[in-house]
């Protein structure tokens, strides 16, 4: 990682591909966080065997080509967040506020800096959206969405205010921002609890912890609401299921997460996904893995049979569906 991510500063992944189906077979990317049992790690298993096209079908055709996505503004000052608003050339960004650990008021003060300083990098027609990854209670989100909201000149939405659905719920029926469930959405079953606490307008969906890109539009199909499809921080090889998943959808009515291979200090592929003008490309294949690219990021033979071992026993779980 170029900086810290969730308590991260090193991505693992893993690469696979069928050994008996030549060397043009598909990649498919199995990379759930290392913290994560072998239970958890069964859909992102599922994802990247869909890819490898060792399980399912192909990816669905898609409806779109282009998929716009938003900038993302960590928690920096306003100056650092006009500049990446700036140099990104997207038409949305995603602002982080709620910062945990910091004084509310002072927190609070510094998310409205940082909001007008990227409306103003966007202008009017731009769209703002705030992600407080869980970090307000209801009071506080009711309290900083309403100002943030106006000092946006309106909000796009705001990305999981509170950590729990039934919060969510509660802020959602005391603002006129619309609510984006993330963090509530990890798991198949998840969404769902969402829709039937009426605690969200939007879903955030991600292809590997739901599965791959057949299962995840069978979940948006089902949840009905308005979904944004975003990354967890996976290599090219991995973030073109996502992309897959935001071509095939139905609708698409608001960018996406997925421009995020600029938090990786290295990629898996000799062109990474870099947007260009706001927007990715949607691919009808993953890319291919390149050697040379890859070369300083090998595995320790530690970690390697670390994964190996992770593989074959998530692979035994998954072993009925595989064809
Ligand atoms: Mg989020």
């Amino acid at each position: 990682m170029r900086t810290r991510f969730r308590g991260i500063t090193v991505r693992e992944t893993l690469l696979l591909r069928r050994a008996d189906a030549g060397s043009d077979a598909p990649w498919g990317e199995f990379c759930p966080f290392v913290e994560y049992d072998d239970e958890e790690a069964v859909p992102w298993l599922r994802c990247a065997l869909e890819s490898a096209g060792v399980i399912g079908a192909d990816w669905a055709t898609p409806v779109r080509h282009e998929i716009p996505v938003n900038a993302t503004v960590p928690a920096v000052g306003p100056a650092d967040a006009h500049r990446v608003v700036a140099a990104s050339g997207a038409g949305t960004a995603k602002v982080k506020v709620a910062e945990p650990g910091a004084d509310p008021a002072a927190s609070l003060a510094a998310d409205l800096a940082r909001v007008e300083a990227v409306r103003d990098a966007l202008g009017p027609g731009g769209r703002v959206r705030v992600d407080a990854n869980g970090g307000w209670d209801v009071e506080a989100a009711v309290a900083a969405v309403t100002t943030l909201d106006r000092a946006a000149g309106g909000l796009e939405y705001v990305e999981q205010p509170c950590a729990t659905v039934d919060e969510l719920a509660a802020v959602r029926r005391r603002v006129d921002v619309p609510i984006a469930a993330d963090e509530s959405i990890r798991r198949a079953e998840d969404p769902m609890l969402v829709v039937a606490a009426e605690a969200a307008d939007v879903a955030v969906v991600k292809v590997a912890p739901l599965g791959g890109v057949a299962a995840s539009l069978r979940i948006a199909e089902a949840i009905g609401l308005p979904c944004v499809v975003s990354s967890a921080v996976e290599s090219s090889v991995g973030l073109a299921a996502g992309l897959a998943l935001a071509g095939a959808l139905p609708a698409l009515p608001h960018a996406c997460g997925l421009a995020t291979t600029s938090l990786l200090a290295a990629d898996t592929v000799a062109a990474p996904y870099v947007p260009d003008g706001g927007s990715l490309p949607v691919p009808t294949a993953p890319p291919r893995p390149d050697p040379t690219t890859l070369a300083p990021s090998l595995a320790s033979p530690d970690r390697a049979s670390w994964w190996l071992d992770r593989l074959n026993r998530v692979l035994h779980r998954v072993d009925d569906e595989v064809r």
